[in-house]
């Protein structure tokens, strides 16, 4: 049995996988807020999934954290995680001991990136050989996923396709250079250039822009332009066969899938090279409410048994 922990902005999700690659067991409890409460509540979620989901707990061998922020290389350290109130935390050590297995960490978007890999297993249908998480959320970063690895590149920064600029006088971006998707589709740069209050900002501009307000029909065809530039980003870099879309913007569903499709195409017309890729209909929804975070950040978990045990079989012959 493994466990896989979600640690979001509001709620942390968490699942039990079983040997045969299951869920056992699913609770959501509430993320703290800095440092130490953060660590409790991957404590409380694991107790939880006992408590609630009837897990055996003496039988989990690992526990995988899925957490926004930046996870220093080869560490259980987690810096910058804004939204959690956290500047630094080596949360791997600090929950270990008290856990009493492997703990490991991972940056929330390329656990998803994992999980929506593997829950792409159809039955009889070979998982793509690659795969890209699109997640769009307050901002915007990618996973990508290649021969059912995760590949997080020399430093940790591979899939932030966020921060490519593609327009030099376009809006200025929080990472402090202009123009970059994040800055045209991030949920938090159009809540901000919206500028009205609301609880679903995106799908205010959303419905303004069906009502024909000019305002909201520029910030809604950013947010497209800026998805489909991702998306080519990541078919050009990367070929993955799929990208999946989560995140809180998606939300929209159709809406948003079928805007972004609407820009591939179109951009596509004049280009035989473009249109011989057929990017439109590679892109998914990851259905709303799925595991895939808390899965994947399971399988991040489990990853040094999985070296463990091929390490086992090749000394064992
Ligand atoms: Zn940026």
């Amino acid at each position: 049995m493994k466990v896989g922990l979600d640690v979001g902005g509001t709620k942390t999700d968490a699942v039990a996988v079983d040997d045969g690659g299951s869920i056992a067991g699913r609770i959501r409890i509430p993320t703290g807020w800095g440092p130490d409460a953060v660590a409790q509540t991957v404590l409380d979620a694991v107790g939880a999934l006992g408590r609630e989901a009837g897990v055996d707990l003496s039988a989990v061998r690992s526990v995988g954290v899925g957490i926004p922020g930046q996870i220093e290389p080869g560490t259980g350290r987690v810096v910058h995680a804004v939204n959690l109130g956290v500047e630094a935390l080596d949360l791997a050590d600090v929950v270990t001991p008290r856990l009493g297995v492997p703990v490991r960490v991972e940056n929330d978007v390329k656990a998803a990136a994992l999980g929506a890999h593997a829950l792409h297993r159809v039955p009889g249908v070979a998982a793509p050989d690659s795969m890209a998480y699109l997640n769009l959320g307050t901002g915007i970063a990618a996973g990508i996923v290649t021969d059912g690895v995760l590949w997080r590149g020399a430093r940790g920064t591979a899939g932030e396709v966020g921060h490519i600029s593609v327009d030099p006088s376009g809006p200025r971006c929080r990472c402090g250079q202009r123009g970059c998707i994040e800055a045209f589709a991030g949920g938090g740069a159009i809540a901000e250039r919206w500028a009205r209050r609301s609880a679903l900002p995106v799908r205010d501009v959303f419905d303004a822009a069906d009502a024909g307000d000019a305002s909201a029909r520029q910030l809604r065809a950013g947010l497209a332009q800026g998805v489909a530039a991702a998306v080519r980003v990541l078919v050009l870099t990367a070929d993955v066969d799929i990208v999946v879309l989560g995140g809180g913007v998606t939300a929209l569903g159709e809406r948003l899938l079928t805007d972004v499709a609407a820009v591939l195409s179109a951009s596509a017309e004049a280009s035989p090279f473009m249109r011989s890729l057929h990017l439109a209909e590679r892109i998914e929804l990851l259905p709303p409410g799925s595991p895939a975070a808390a899965l994947g950040a399971a399988l991040v978990g489990a990853e040094g048994d999985a070296a463990h045990d091929t390490q086992e079989a090749l000394i064992n012959g």
